[in-house]
Formats: C-alpha cells, sequence, structure tokens
C-alpha cells in the first residue's frame, strides 16, 4: 500500500466512526453533554406568590397531592418545580415534606412577602434570609390566675428541634442558616432586582401577623429578625432534616415600622427575582 493510499483509507475509517457515533438527534440536541440535574424547588404560599413563576415554565405539568399544587417543568433547560405551599408553618411543612420525598430537590428556595421588622427598610426591599428562625415558640414565664399575659415577657424562646431530645426544656433562639452557594448565587444576581435594595437579615416566622410595633420592636431586638412572614423557618427545619439546602428569600410587601404600605405587586417583583437566583444556582451546580 502507498502512502496516499494509507492516507485515504484512514480518513475513510475515521469519518464512519464518526458517523456511527453521532445520531441526528444528538447533532440538534446537545442535552447528552448536560449533567443531569435534580430539580430545584420554588416555593409560595399564595397564589401572588407562585401564579407568575408558574406561568413562566416550560412544558409544566401539574401535580396535586392533598391541598398542595407543585407545577413540574423546566425554565432556560433547568429542572424546576413551583409549589404552592398555602399559608402558615404546617401547610408549608407539609408542602416541604412532600416535595422532598416526591421530587428529591437538589434545593429549596421558599419566597414571597413579608413584614418589615426594620425601619430601614422600604416595601420592595429584598431580605435574603441569613437565618430563618421561628418566631412563635415560646416557654411563657409562670404567672397566677388574674394576672394577665404579657408577651413581652416571653423572653424564653423554645427550641422545637434540639440537639438534645431529652432536655425536657430546650430553651434557645434556634435559627436556620442559609446554605452558602445559594446564598452566594442570590448575591451574584442581585443586581437584576431593580425595585429596591436586597439585604442579608433574619426572617422570622408565626402563624401571626404582628401589628404591635412593641412586640415588632422585641423580635428586631432581640432576635435580629428583619422582616416577618408565616412560612420560612418552618420550611428551613424540615429541609435541615433530610440535609435539603435551603434560602429564603423575602419581598418586603408591608412595614409599619415605618407606614409602609401593603402592595401586592410586590409578591410579582420577588418572584422574577427568586427565578434569577434558582438559575444561576442550577448554572453553578452545573459547572460544578
Ligand atoms: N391575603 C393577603 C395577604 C396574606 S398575608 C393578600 O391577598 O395579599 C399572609 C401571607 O403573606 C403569609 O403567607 C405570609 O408569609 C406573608 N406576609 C406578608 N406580610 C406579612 C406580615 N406582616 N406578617 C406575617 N406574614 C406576612
Amino acid at each position: 500500500m502507498n502512502l496516499k493510499k494509507i492516507i485515504y483509507s484512514t480518513a475513510l475509517l475515521g469519518l464512519v466512526f464518526l458517523t456511527a457515533c453521532t445520531t441526528p438527534t444528538e447533532k440538534s440536541d446537545p442535552s447528552h453533554l448536560i449533567k443531569k440535574l435534580q430539580p430545584i424547588v420554588i416555593q409560595g404560599a399564595l397564589p401572588i406568590e407562585t401564579d407568575r413563576l408558574a406561568k413562566k415554565l416550560t412544558n409544566p405539568s401539574i401535580e396535586t397531592l392533598g391541598g398542595w399544587t407543585f407545577w413540574k417543568g423546566t425554565y432556560q433547560g433547568f429542572p424546576v418545580i413551583i409549589s404552592k405551599t398555602r399559608m402558615g408553618m404546617s401547610n408549608s411543612a407539609a408542602a416541604t415534606a412532600l416535595a422532598i420525598e416526591r421530587y428529591k430537590p437538589i434545593a429549596i428556595i421558599n419566597q414571597g412577602t413579608s413584614g418589615g421588622h426594620d425601619p430601614n427598610l422600604k416595601v420592595f426591599d429584598v431580605v435574603l434570609g441569613k437565618y430563618t428562625t421561628n418566631i412563635n415558640a415560646f416557654k411563657t414565664p409562670v404567672l397566677p390566675e388574674g394576672a394577665g399575659s404579657n408577651s413581652l415577657a416571653w423572653t424564653e424562646a423554645f427550641d422545637v428541634l434540639p440537639e438534645d431530645e431529652s432536655d425536657p426544656e430546650p430553651i434557645a433562639i434556634r435559627k436556620f442558616a442559609a446554605d452558602q452557594d445559594l446564598l452566594a448565587a442570590a448575591h451574584r444576581v442581585k443586581h437584576l432586582y431593580t425595585k429596591g435594595k436586597v439585604v442579608e437579615g433574619t426572617l422570622g416566622s408565626a402563624d401571626v401577623w404582628n401589628n404591635e410595633l412593641d412586640r415588632i420592636a422585641f423580635f428586631h431586638k432581640n432576635y435580629g429578625v428583619s422582616a416577618e412572614e408565616m412560612e420560612g423557618a418552618s420550611v428551613a427545619q424540615i429541609a435541615s432534616q433530610f440535609n435539603v439546602p435551603f434560602l429564603g428569600i423575602r419581598v418586603l410587601s408591608n412595614n409599619i415600622t415605618n407606614n409602609g404600605k401593603y402592595d401586592s405587586n410586590t409578591g410579582k417583583a420577588v418572584q422574577d427575582y427568586a427565578l434569577d437566583v434558582a438559575i444561576e444556582y442550577m448554572r453553578t451546580k452545573q459547572a460544578e
């Protein structure tokens, strides 16, 4: 065989090999090159906190489990599940446990509206929950009949998830820390949120809407709460027990410490930002 023939037959063999390896679908769809990620769950309590997100999904399908709705789809190619938890601590705990068991999410973002405890924060500002804490778990002082009840004297917080389960009185303010990668992703895209500022803080959760300014000041001072809502700490508590990364993202929809009137449009704004955070996080995980 002369040199020309050798070159020709090697080139031909190479061509046959390449054609065999590359099917037409793989040529047009690069998805085989992309690491398959578990979905990210973005929660909101109410339609005003989930509708916009659900509408943005590509090829969404709806799954209803008990009273909880989940929209499964993709956004920019990444798997995303929008979860309407309904309001309050029990609803959000149940929705979280169901989502974790059913969808094995890579992470959970709990987002939505909140009421400001910090007079320096305005309606439309966003708090990234560096910590999320339950502001409705106490051991009250012992008082006799007729002595009344003063919540400002409830200085002992009750940790409902103590490390030592035999401790009959686990007295501590329990704060759930945000996942560092989620928090970092939130910072990287915060320039995309233009309706207010984005700050780190502590989110306080309870089945209570506090409108007593002294009580709000109590939580701001003693718990370091920037904004209150009704779900985050409950979600964080469940997610922590499954080791699922968690971040709370809350826009202030009202702030009675500085006369900030309730504005429901805040719910739309925070959904857009939360989705940006989720996609930024997924991109990072994709590249790891
Ligand atoms: N029904 C109203 C808003 C409900 S407010 C509407 O249709 O717009 C209760 C929900 O909003 C809870 O899910 C809670 O997480 C959030 N929230 C907003 N501001 C709050 C505040 N000041 N205190 C407690 N929860 C608040």
